[in-house]
């Protein structure tokens, strides 16, 4: 049997007169990288934002490894293991980028908002190796003492990547993770999220561009104006007429 760690289950979410999700239906298997990719204003970022708790659909259910993610607040659905990069990346502009990756830890991972104050600094030098360990990784190492807050957009993101990772996430959601970057940090970010693909943590990639996901996807959901119009393998969706028609007469 598969098993499935994200199931979405009849989602609607309407915005004023705007249906911005239909009867949403998807489930992800666990351990794969699974594309949601549609035109601008398809819906996707509004998916997103359904099951991280940031947005409550008015019907339908989100659920992750067995637990009902509807209606629980961000931070609970954080702690239970799922982490996300959004298209405008969060971060503490005025910290330097060691301190912003080691601040979710600290924050968040294996309980450690229960530890007393003595836990928590022995917890600290761990966070740090490791936090160290991920900035090189994702290519940031030259810069770890530097103030988040100068970097350059392509940057920023990579940096919003290594404070999900430090989380070490069950599932991983990235919206647009490539977006306003140049093609030669595209290809930097393709390159890491392979990497991590290779790690088995289960990860749910939006994006506009569907060139970016093929070589990255083993399942692609297509959204349109709110609906899935395909799913399935990367060949079959890219060879999809209504995919084809979609992005030609879609809102691009
Ligand atoms: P995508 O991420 O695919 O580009 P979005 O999910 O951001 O699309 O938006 C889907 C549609 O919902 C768009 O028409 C957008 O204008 C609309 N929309 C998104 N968020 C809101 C909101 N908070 N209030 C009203 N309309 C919204
Ligand atoms: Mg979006």
């Amino acid at each position: 049997m598969t098993d499935y760690v994200l199931n979405l289950e009849n989602i609607n979410k309407r915005f004023g007169g705007l249906s911005a999700l239909s009867d949403i239906n998807m489930s992800v298997e666990e351990g794969t990288t699974h594309a949601i990719i549609g035109p601008n204003g398809a819906g996707k970022s509004t998916l997103l934002n359904v099951c991280i708790g940031r947005l409550k659909p008015d019907t339908g259910s989100v659920t992750f490894a067995g637990e009902t993610l509807t209606g629980r607040a961000p931070h609970e659905i954080t702690q239970l293991g799922v982490a996300r990069v959004f298209q405008t990346p969060e971060i503490f502009q005025e910290m330097t980028l060691l301190e912003n990756v080691m601040i979710p830890a600290l924050s968040y991972r294996d309980g450690s908002f229960r530890l007393n104050a003595g836990q928590k600094l022995a917890n600290q030098h761990e966070i740090r190796d490791e936090a160290e360990h991920i900035l090189e990784d994702v290519g940031l190492q030259d810069m770890m003492q530097t103030e988040a807050g100068s970097l350059s957009r392509g940057d920023k993101r990579r940096l919003e990547l290594s404070m999900c990772l430090i989380l070490r996430p069950r599932l991983l959601l990235l919206d647009e993770p490539t977006a306003g970057m140049a093609r030669h940090d595209t290809n930097r970010t393709i390159d890491l999220l392979k990497k991590i693909k290779s790690r088995g943590m289960t990860k749910v990639i939006i994006e506009h561009d569907m060139h970016v996901v093929f070589s990255l996807a083993d399942k692609v959901s297509v959204l349109s104006r709110g609906q899935i119009i395909a799913d399935g393998d990367p060949q079959t969706v890219r060879e999809d007429p209504k995919v084809k028609e979609a992005y030609l007469g879609g809102a691009q």
